[in-house]
């Protein structure tokens, strides 16, 4: 059986199995019993009502579209079963409208490129050690793109200093 895709008060996933379904703005999520009642998924609301308006550069604040980042988030989901990663998938990419027909592939590949700040230049992976054309995240550690579109499907740190990126 599938896991629940709910959240417990500790921000850890669900270890129930899901026979049930939930709904939110559209999107179906397989929970267990306990996380059928909306409220208890916590995590995803409080991720959203966090980010009720957003800024967008030179634009006053708007509102967030809650179904659209639901819907980037269920498609993370689908593909990563992570919901950190599905979840800073989903803040990073929903305010990008040009990504309509996108697979998932190609959003994933936006969203790592969002995540590495500048490169590149040659110099040392810190994953994969080999000397590449490597890009650096905020937190200034280098990496080659291959290897961190890996690391970002199974995780939202960085692979040397563990900050969220
Ligand atoms: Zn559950
Ligand atoms: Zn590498
Ligand atoms: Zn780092």
């Amino acid at each position: 059986m599938q896991r629940c895709c709910g959240i417990t008060r500790g921000r850890a996933r669900c270890s129930n199995g899901a026979r049930y379904e939930t709904t939110i703005c559209n999107a179906t999520f397989k929970v267990c019993k306990h996380h059928q009642n909306k409220r208890l998924l916590s995590g995803w609301e409080r991720e959203i009502s966090r980010r009720e308006t957003v800024e967008l550069p030179g634009q006053d604040e708007v509102p967030l579209d809650v179904e659209r980042w639901v819907h980037l988030f269920h498609e993370g989901w689908d593909n990563t079963k992570n919901i950190y990663v599905s979840s800073n998938f989903a803040t990073a990419i929903f305010r990008h409208h040009d990504i309509a027909n996108y697979n998932f592939d190609k959003k994933h590949k936006l969203y790592t490129s969002i995540k590495l700040n500048s490169g590149p230049i040659l110099d040392t992976c810190g994953i994969c050690l080999e000397d590449r054309r490597v890009y650096r995240t905020e937190c200034d550690h280098a990496f080659c793109k291959n290897c961190m579109r890996e690391w970002l499907l199974r995780a939202t740190t960085c692979p040397q200093c563990r900050r969220i990126l």
